[in-house]
């Protein structure tokens, strides 16, 4: 390699157009990753600095609205002001997530996951976040875990969750699964809500994509859990899937590959061994 070319990231690809001959394109892109680093530090400072103002914020205001007279034109002014902080307080710690979450290029998978155990705690939250309002349905494969870091997983199961029952009408159903297959194990949340209509699906997972600005704000979300979801399932040889038909409903899953399940009724490991 020449001198110049130390420091320096490339890009290489390697086209192959049948009959023996190949196209080889190589690009620096040493600029792209400098700028696309100073953006992401960019952003973990400026979501880090907010905690502290949005913090303060939010105690004065509770102060404020404890003392508040009952029936005041205040005490309203005062509860839109403390959903938009505390919608502004998700926003900060999400950033920080997935600032988090984009630097750490791999994670150690060597770590058991008791999927059984996560996905209980996965029931507690539906519950508690469906209010006695949704038909929830739940299935754990027992004794399937898997490789992997998790928190990360938690969160990207919680965002389908919550994503499910946020965009679908109270007295509708979601069915959150985690199920065997031969290929490993899938995660799945079906839900009856909205629907998405097809030229949105592959944008999804883009930072603060929201198909309908309007609608989606009033039901809160912050337009980044599904890209904090994708870059968790890439850190477990895995990525979202999504099926969904307007005003039907949609079904969020994704595969985790058989190399990192560990089963305890897997009977190819033992015949393996
Ligand atoms: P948000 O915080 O807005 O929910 P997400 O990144 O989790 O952000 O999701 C991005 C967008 O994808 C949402 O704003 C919504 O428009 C759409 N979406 C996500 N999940 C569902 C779902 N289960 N049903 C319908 N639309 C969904």
């Amino acid at each position: 390699a020449s001198p110049h070319a130390e420091g320096r990231v490339l890009e290489i690809r390697v086209m192959g157009y049948g009959s023996g001959q190949f196209l080889l394109i190589a690009r620096d892109i040493t600029r792209v990753r400098q700028l696309e680093g100073m953006r992401k530090d960019f952003v973990a400072n400026v979501s880090h600095e907010l905690k502290t103002p949005l913090t303060v914020l939010q105690g004065y205001l509770e102060m404020m609205q404890s003392m508040a007279e009952p029936g005041s034109p205040n005490v309203k002014a005062m509860e839109q002001m403390q959903q938009q902080t505390n919608r502004m307080r998700s926003m900060v710690e999400q950033l920080l997530v997935l600032s988090r979450i984009e630097d750490s290029a791999e994670i150690n998978l060597e770590v058991t996951v008791n999927m059984s155990h996560m996905m209980e705690i996965l029931k507690e939250e539906a519950n508690a976040l469906s209010h006695g309002e949704y038909e929830l349905s739940f299935y754990s494969e027992p004794n399937l875990h898997l490789y992997g870091n998790e928190l990360e997983l938690r969160s990207a199961c919680s965002n389908l969750i919550s994503n499910a029952i946020r965009y679908t009408e109270p007295g509708g159903k979601v069915d959150i699964s985690w199920r065997k297959v031969a290929t490993g194990g899938i995660f799945s949340v079906t839900d009856s809500g909205d629907g998405i209509a097809p030229q949105h699906i592959g944008r999804l997972t883009e930072r603060f994509y929201r198909v309908d600005n309007a609608r989606t704000r009033q039901r809160g979300g912050t337009g980044l859990g599904l890209a904090i979801t994708k870059h968790a399932l890439s850190h477990h040889q895995s990525e979202l899937m999504i099926t969904s038909e307007l005003g039907k409903g949609s079904t969020f899953s994704f595969l985790i590959p058989i190399n990192l399940i560990e089963s305890d009724i897997n009977t190819d490991k033992v015949e393996r061994l």
